[in-house]
């Protein structure tokens, strides 16, 4: 079974998927999400976030983080195929690892 690796995209935000000028990067151990299914994606970065997530992240404002994200991070024509459910399931499950395996800075 092939593992994809996610190693962050140019100006896209980690959380939320739009493009931004300016990151904060939180770092997190590497971790495996949905390991052992096909949709297997091996996270080994920090995890950067636009302003408006980084606000989030800090105050720890998951359920607003999760929201954003399934807002943004749904391509428009992804939407009347109704995965939206789905999707809000699995980046709660991807946002939980996270918190878990985030390394706090001291
Ligand atoms: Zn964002």
């Amino acid at each position: 079974m092939t593992t994809v690796l996610f190693d962050g995209v140019g100006n896209i935000c980690d959380f939320c998927g739009l493009e931004s000028d300016a990151f904060t990067d939180f770092a997190c151990a590497s971790f495996t999400h949905n390991g052992g299914t096909p949709f297997s994606i091996r996270y080994e970065c920090a995890w950067g976030a636009c302003p408006a997530c980084a606000v989030l992240v800090k105050e720890n404002r998951w359920e607003e983080l999760l929201d954003r994200s399934v807002k943004f991070g749904i391509p428009a024509c992804a939407k009347p195929l109704g995965v939206e459910a789905q999707v809000r399931e699995d980046l709660s499950r991807l946002h939980a690892e996270f918190r878990k395996h985030r390394l706090e800075v001291h």
